[in-house]
């Protein structure tokens, strides 16, 4: 036991010196005894011990798991005792565990991702020498310090974020990490040793949340690029037509300082466009007026629907006069629309009325008429010529149509034909002429009684006297007895 750290101090110890040390004794006799006195059953190194009180599984996988309490030692698992370190790739290490000592990952090849509890204090000289997969790593904030070139090198490691309580960086601890191009340097640390920083990545930057931190320090004395913070983009956010929204600002994601200050943008209010109004019409239904946002489409006055009107009936209107041969027809437009809403057909003209003294002829619808035999007319051509009352029937001879043409008297019906007043008293005489014409109103004693021109009787004195009806040169006559 004794032996073996010895060895390994002075291992340490030359490594030191030429940067890509290798360790040339690795198939020395003395290293193989040493194995074998440390090790049960050296062909099975799947899991066994790593430290005073820690102890380790390795899967087939490649994932080695460490627990117990204490530190972790140089141990068992590493290829200078077992070719199988390169089967390392992913190391678990769990809570208890509180330091890992110098060397204990050294060389190990395909170790790709490293979980570190909390809890744990400090990494060792050469911890993770040569772990050349390694591409990320996280410190817990218990850990304090880091140990002589315990990255050095680890040449994909491109992001390492420190404990947030760490104190000292020892020297050459990142040395020779060519990818790694940016690092944050915690105000905490108060001492970071010669080259811990050299031969990173070209472009290197520190990142430093204060100029009088020993990060800044080292930064400027070293010619490393300096940033003051961790810059974080706090993204803009656009404002809508009622929310505000915020012009983009940045801040330090480590002590939260506001680098560019996020501004208020006040929301722009909608922009209201008109949804203009819709008619209703007979048949389509409307719409009032409306308005809307045209950015965020909101709508700031609904539309209402109007129904339709419906169509107006108008008068009817004769579109094909009827005659004695044929129908006619006639449409009911919408006075609205103009359109046409009813059709209907006129009867053939079959039937005639004429009244003797005032239809002198009838003219007939153009054809080849007959006139059977009768004493009320005479017929040429077209054109009856009425000479008496009766019944006249004509017949056209291609289409056997008939007409039938009443020849009658005119007539004046009365409402009364007798009648008795007391002087003073009125009485309105109620006249009908067939057909209808003028009616005119004669008293033969106007002192008795008078008659308007509307056939209104005013009894003026005792007496008796006549009132002669007159129309379509028909007379008839009213007795009036007018009394006391
Ligand atoms: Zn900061
Ligand atoms: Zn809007
Ligand atoms: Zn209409």
């Amino acid at each position: 036991m004794k032996k073996k750290f010895l060895l390994y101090m002075l291992a340490g110890m030359l490594a030191l010196y030429p940067v890509t040390y290798t360790y040339a004794s690795e198939t020395d006799g003395n290293v193989e005894e040493t194995t074998e006195t440390e090790i049960d059953d050296a062909t099975d190194n799947s899991n066994g011990s790593c430290g005073e009180d820690a102890t380790y599984t390795l899967t087939d996988e490649g994932t080695l798991t460490i627990s117990g309490t204490g530190s972790v030692r140089y141990s068992a698992f590493h290829k200078y005792y077992f070719s199988e370190s390169d089967r390392i790739k992913d190391v678990i290490i769990e809570a208890g565990i509180t330091a890992i000592e110098n060397h204990v990952f050294y060389d190990c090849e395909n170790l790709r991702s490293i979980s570190l509890p909390e809890g744990m204090t400090s990494i060792g000289e050469r911890a993770f020498s040569g772990c050349n997969r390694l591409e990320s790593i996280t410190l817990p904030d218990s850990i304090t310090s880091i140990g002589l070139a315990a990255f050095m090198p680890c040449t994909s490691l491109t992001s390492v974020t420190l404990s947030s309580n760490l104190t000292s960086i020892a020297a050459m601890a990142f040395e020779n990490c060519h990818s790694l191009s940016s690092i944050f340097i915690p105000d905490s640390v108060t001492s970071i040793g010669d080259s811990a920083f050299e031969n990173c990545a070209d472009d290197l930057v520190i990142m430093v949340c204060s100029d009088t931190s020993a990060g800044y320090s080292y930064a400027i004395n070293n010619n490393i690029t300096t940033q003051m913070h961790v810059l974080v983009t706090d993204a803009a956010v656009a404002a809508t037509c009622t929310t505000a929204g915020k012009t983009e600002g940045s801040h330090c994601s480590v002590c939260k300082e506001v680098i560019t200050a996020q501004t208020e943008i006040p929301a722009s209010g909608h922009t209201v466009v008109t949804d203009a109004a819709v008619a209703a019409t007979c048949t389509t239904a409307g719409k009032t007026e409306g308005s809307h946002c045209s950015v965020c489409k909101e709508i700031i006055t609904a539309q209402k629907n109007i129904p339709a009107i419906g169509h107006k009936a108008g008068a009817w209107t004769t579109t094909k006069a009827a005659t004695n041969l044929a129908a006619g027809k006639k449409v009911q437009k919408c006075t609205v629309c103009k359109k046409v809403i009813n059709t209907a057909s006129i009867p053939r003209i079959s039937g005639v009325t004429l009244y003797k003294g005032i239809n002198k002829s009838y003219t007939l619808t153009a054809g080849k008429w007959k006139l059977k035999k009768t004493k009320a007319a005479t017929l040429k051509g077209n054109k009856l010529t009425i000479k008496k009352t009766g019944t006249i029937k004509v017949t056209e001879q291609k289409t056997k149509k008939t007409v039938t043409i009443k020849v009658k008297k005119p007539t004046i019906s009365l409402n009364k034909t007798k009648v008795t007043l007391k002087v003073g008293a009125s009485f309105q005489i109620k006249a009908q002429a067939t057909p209808a014409a003028g009616i005119s109103y004669k008293s033969a004693k106007s002192k008795i009684a008078k008659v308007s021109s509307k056939g209104l009787i005013k009894a003026v004195k005792k007496g008796k006297t006549t009132i002669t009806v007159k129309a379509n040169g028909v007379t008839k006559k009213i007795t009036v007895r007018v009394k006391k």
